[in-house]
């Protein structure tokens, strides 16, 4: 292995020593097989890469202080998963047979988990489409799991700070009653021309309105949106939203710390309301926001001081963080700490 300069990795695919795989065919999951290659061989007609039967899961594990390596929630990733399945009729993979493939392939690529105090993590990747030869349009009756990992760095480059993004509403990411609660490839297909262009035009990422009206602050491409207002944590209800974990979590945080949370249908105007806006989502935590461009009203909303997060979502942001890295008090029980 070569020396690995934790703290300036990207966050981007690094290759590793082994990932894990497993093979449904008409409803039974074969034992779980270890392998040390980055390919996989399919049949070209896998309904996963013609009908986007494609399902995946993104979580991490990280080394604490105390030494200790802790995977976060990763029962809700499980459950996320089986939820995904169950949307576009993939094969559900058990909740041991996930808990299995993490913990093996984390156990596996051991001495990939950057150290502590970093800021890097070991991210995991599950991945579950349909592998069975299909040409006419229904679901397969084959399909395949597979987790690898890989030390990732922040997100956002810059660290902890304040990120510029667009409002659009010339696309959507996905459809009022289609597929956006669910963790599918194709939500992400439809989202990289306008987060291409956002980047082009000098953007983070995209922020995308509701897709019936545009009138409603929906999801940022990878990440829930938040706003803080006052003592009040503000996140969208809409049935086009992927439930994030993070977003979850951060909600136990803010109501332990005293805040008043909302979840509820948040108009574009309200942007203007709040004191600090976010987004978040498992690989950055938190991304504050700076600047909200609308591209199409051509109206700029600004957060706080330039280059400065705002102190309610540093405080939930270094809440969260220490609670993953083991110096905070994991009160509800949303760590598994590995036994090596
Ligand atoms: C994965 C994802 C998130 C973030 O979910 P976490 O569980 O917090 O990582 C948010 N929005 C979309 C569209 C996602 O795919």
């Amino acid at each position: 292995m070569e020396n690995i300069d934790w703290g300036s990795l990207p966050f981007g695919y690094f290759k590793t020593d082994f990932n894990v795989r497993s093979y449904n065919k008409n409803g039974a999951w074969s034992k779980l097989e270890v392998s040390d290659s980055e390919y996989i061989n399919i049949h070209m007609a896998a309904t996963g890469l013609h009908y986007g039967q494609e399902a995946f899961e993104g979580m991490k594990v990280f080394r604490g202080k105390d030494g200790k390596v802790r995977m976060f929630r990763w029962n809700e990733n499980a459950k996320r998963m089986r939820r995904s399945a169950e949307g576009i009729m993939m094969a559900e993979v058990p909740d041991d047979l996930f808990f299995e493939a993490v913990t093996t392939v984390v156990k596996l690529n051991q001495k990939y988990i950057p150290p502590y105090g970093t800021g890097a993590a070991l991210y995991l990747r599950p991945l579950l489409f349909g592998t069975g030869a299909e040409v006419g349009v229904k679901p397969s009756t084959e399909y395949m799991l597979v987790v690898f990992c890989g030390p990732v760095g922040p997100y956002f480059k810059g660290g902890f700070k304040p990120i510029a993004v667009q409002l659009v509403s010339d696309f959507d990411r996905t459809a009022p009653q289609g597929t956006g609660h669910i963790k599918v490839g194709g939500n992400y297909a439809a989202s990289l021309k306008p987060s291409t262009r956002a980047m082009k035009e000098g953007y983070s990422a995209v922020l995308f309105t509701d897709a019936k009206e545009h009138k409603f602050i929906d999801e940022a491409g990878p990440a829930n949106f938040f706003g803080i207002k006052g003592n009040t944590y503000i996140t969208p209800k809409s049935d086009t939203i992927l439930p994030s974990i993070t977003n979850m979590s951060l909600e136990q945080i803010v109501k332990d710390l005293g805040l008043d949370v909302e979840r509820r249908p948040v108009k574009v105007e309200e942007l203007d309301t709040f004191d600090e806006a976010g987004a978040c989502g498992t690989a950055a935590i938190i991304s504050p926001f700076g600047k909200v461009y609308d591209r199409e009203k051509n109206k700029l909303y600004e957060y706080g001081e330039p280059g400065v997060a705002g102190p309610i979502s540093t405080k939930i942001y270094n809440t969260l963080k220490g609670i993953q890295e083991g110096e905070i008090e994991d009160k509800y029980g949303w760590n598994y700490i590995f036994d090596f």
